[in-house]
């Protein structure tokens, strides 16, 4: 078959039943502000650690929501804590709390 340079992408559907969804419940318990987040990805775009690395705040709450949770660990160590994110939350997300029951939440599931 002809090499055009690119490939189909693997599916990707993700079956609610199979996923680990602990982290999520937890974080949930902790911060129920989560549920307000529209998206938007303000957060991403003026995160300090984003500017220095591939870190996205927004998509580990994405990961989390989806119980996506395996690369969670590495990804939130990249977090420097300066809480700017949640300065420009346009739902008024509380971001610190939440990134830190993250990480009570990694330390007590794993
Ligand atoms: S800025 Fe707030 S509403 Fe927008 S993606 Fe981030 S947490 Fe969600
Ligand atoms: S608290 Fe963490 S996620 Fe929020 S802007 Fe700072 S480095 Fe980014």
């Amino acid at each position: 078959m002809k090499d055009f340079g690119y490939s189909v992408l693997k599916d990707e559907t993700i079956d609610y039943d199979r996923q680990d969804m602990r982290i999520a419940k937890y974080v949930l318990l902790q911060e129920p502000s989560i549920q307000l987040c529209i998206g938007c990805g303000s957060c991403s775009g003026t995160c300090a650690a984003g500017h220095f690395t591939e870190f996205n705040i927004r998509r580990v709450h994405t990961l989390i929501r989806r119980g996506e949770t395996r690369l969670l660990k590495k990804e939130i160590q990249k977090c420097m804590f300066c809480g700017k994110c949640q300065l420009v939350c346009p739902r008024g997300v509380n971001l610190r709390n939440l990134i830190l029951s993250i990480n009570k939440a990694i330390e007590q599931i794993g």
